[in-house]
């Protein structure tokens, strides 16, 4: 495992602060929580696809791309780090945004992640909930080919084996800021939806032999679905790694008990987390993707899952930019 055999575009900052949270781990009576602040990778207000995008972007320099497709839902972070990208790098950005929630609100339609993508200069294009988004990008890259475009198309989140070379980075960055700090991590804790994030941690993880778990907390599939994605993406990863098979089936764990209502849709647990953060931490959470992942987190601490000397990572994927695009989500009183 090399990472430097693979084309990488570098404009992440790295590496992200690994940082203790003292306040909650006080709180809630242990274990001792740690946060890796991949909400601060610097792109576009931050989150976990800019890592992913650092390779998907070599891969699409190295096919001699000149426009980047993507898709994701109406306050996708994925399609805000992707457009500030495609902007720096002077390449053209479609993004197909599936209406998932049916909200028609107009914060949720034009404000947070939607503001931003209009701010570098993204063309969006609106699809209705269960469109095959894939059959969409390939159509619009045949008729972008056809007028004489090279289009690059990265799947939904960045969610192949080429962006999970991201975390597999990240899994060694984390290992090596816990040996440097003598920080023994005895869980790694995080949200999962497109899974790229959760197979390129895992691959890292188990490749160096690491013994370290990690929970991923879905956000949008059950359990049993999101485990079977998540390993196969891991599987494919490795491969493409040179590290056939080191990934096993038991290595993939995920808790799908805090999905709530569907994907995007705020539950009261989330809110209530991403209010304790902020409270006590200072760390500004979103109801889609972190506020979820932190809801597993309190929940499960709250139900004896760790033990109260455990040094537990809660990996912080971003997303705060969505809280603007969900404010009604809020219940705060006006004031005068
Ligand atoms: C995309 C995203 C995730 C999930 O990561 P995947 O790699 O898609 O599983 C988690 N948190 C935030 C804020 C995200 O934008």
């Amino acid at each position: 495992m090399h990472l430097p055999r693979f084309p990488r575009e570098r404009f992440a900052h790295l590496p992200t602060p690994l940082e203790p949270m003292s306040n909650l781990s006080k709180l809630l009576g242990g274990p001792n929580l740690w946060i890796k602040r991949d909400d601060c990778t610097g792109l576009a207000g931050g989150g976990n696809k800019t890592r992913k995008l650092e390779f998907l972007m070599g891969d699409a320099v190295a096919q001699g791309a000149d426009t980047i497709i993507t898709q994701g839902a109406t306050q996708s972070n994925h399609a805000r780090q992707t457009a500030a990208i495609a902007a720096k790098m002077g390449m053209e950005c479609r993004l197909l945004l599936e209406d998932r929630t049916g909200n028609e609100g107009v914060d949720y339609n034009y404000n947070g992640n939607v503001l931003m993508d209009q701010l570098y200069g993204a063309s969006l294009s609106k699809y209705p909930a269960d469109t095959d988004m894939n059959e969409a990008m390939d159509t619009l890259a045949e008729k972008l080919r056809a007028a004489g475009k090279f289009p690059y198309i990265i799947p939904g989140g960045g969610s192949n084996p080429v962006g999970a070379l991201g975390y597999v980075n990240a899994a060694l960055e984390l290992l090596m800021q816990a040996n440097d700090s003598g920080i023994r991590i005895d869980h790694v804790v995080h949200a999962t939806g497109s899974t790229g994030t959760q197979a390129g941690l895992v691959t890292g993880l188990v490749a160096s032999n690491s013994q370290i778990p990690v929970l991923g907390i879905s956000v949008r599939a059950p359990r049993e679905t999101q485990e079977t994605n998540v390993f196969r993406l891991a599987q494919n990863t490795a491969e493409y790694l040179g590290c056939p098979n080191v990934v096993k089936r038991q290595d993939v764990v995920a808790n799908g008990d805090y999905v709530g209502d569907g994907y995007g849709i705020p539950t009261k647990n989330g809110i209530d987390a991403i209010k304790l953060f902020a409270r006590h931490e200072s760390i500004l959470l979103d109801p889609v993707y972190s506020g979820k992942g932190a809801a597993g987190l309190v929940d499960l601490i709250r139900r004896g899952y760790f033990k109260s000397h455990d040094n537990v990572v809660f990996l912080h994927t971003g997303g705060s930019q969505a809280l603007y695009g969900y404010r009604e989500a809020f219940d705060f009183p006006s004031y005068s």
